[in-house]
Parts: C-alpha cells; structure tokens; sequence
C-alpha cells in the first residue's frame, strides 16, 4: 500500500517546492507511511523471516524457519564497524513478544528472550569432525 502511495504525483496549487521541499513535507508523511511510525524512536518497522526453527516461549508450539512477521527494527549497539540489530515481533499464535538480535561475530541471529532455537547447527558440527579428521591425518 505505501508503494502505491508513493507513487502519487498530484502537486496541489499551493504547493511551493521552495517552502515545503516535498510531497511528503508537504503532507507530513514519512515516504515509508505507517511502517516509519516510530521512527523518532530509531524503530522501523520491516518484514522478518524467522533465520532458524524456534519453539514459542509463551505457547510452547513450534514456528518454523522461513515464517515472516512485521517485526520492529531497532539498532542496539555496535560490533567494530558492523550495527547491531533487534527485531521485536508477536508470536501468531499467541501473545507472546520474541526478541531477536543479529550476531554478526559468528553470522547468526539470538534470541534474547521470547523463545528457544530448536539446535540444528549440522554443518558447523560437519566441519568439526572433518577438522578432527584432518588433524588425525596430519599427526599419522
Ligand atoms: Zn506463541
């Protein structure tokens, strides 16, 4: 819906784009509509897609990776040059709120509360067997 308003070219007679800049000044509108409601706070509101499969901490049922929510966006701090993020969405299924936060030192998402990641990490734990084996190799 913002995209289609976005698209509205309709300059009114008292528009002057010395005084008022643009449309959305004009209007008092942000360009991203409802979605930058809380943007004096840093909050955006943005589509997240669930990275892992979870278990709610409120219904205790199972959300799988790859279910998309309206999730509040908000950077949380710094890790060297590379921002922080934390989505804050509801669980569909019940009134429980997850919080979730990037990871970029290990390229991952945490849950900080809200929900339990369901383990299923089997590449990482390939590589460390493929690592043992290759040690072996080298001390034989
Ligand atoms: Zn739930």
């Amino acid at each position: 819906m913002g995209e289609r308003k976005g698209t509205n070219k309709y300059y009114p007679p008292d528009f002057d784009p010395r005084v008022h800049r643009s449309l959305d000044a004009y209007h008092g509108t942000h360009a991203l509509r409802e979605r930058a409601k809380k943007i004096g706070q840093g909050v955006i509101v943005i589509r997240f897609e669930m990275p892992y499969n979870i278990w709610c901490g409120g219904c205790g049922r199972h959300v799988a990776m790859g279910v998309r929510y309206n999730a509040e966006k908000k950077k949380v701090g710094m890790y060297y040059s590379t921002p922080v993020y934390e989505f804050n969405m509801k669980c569909h299924l019940c009134d429980q709120r997850y919080l979730i936060r990037t990871d970029p030192a290990n390229f991952d998402y945490v849950i900080v509360s809200g929900a339990r990641r369901k383990e299923q990490r089997w590449i990482q734990q390939r590589m460390v067997k493929s690592r043992r084996r290759t040690a072996r190799q080298s001390v034989a």
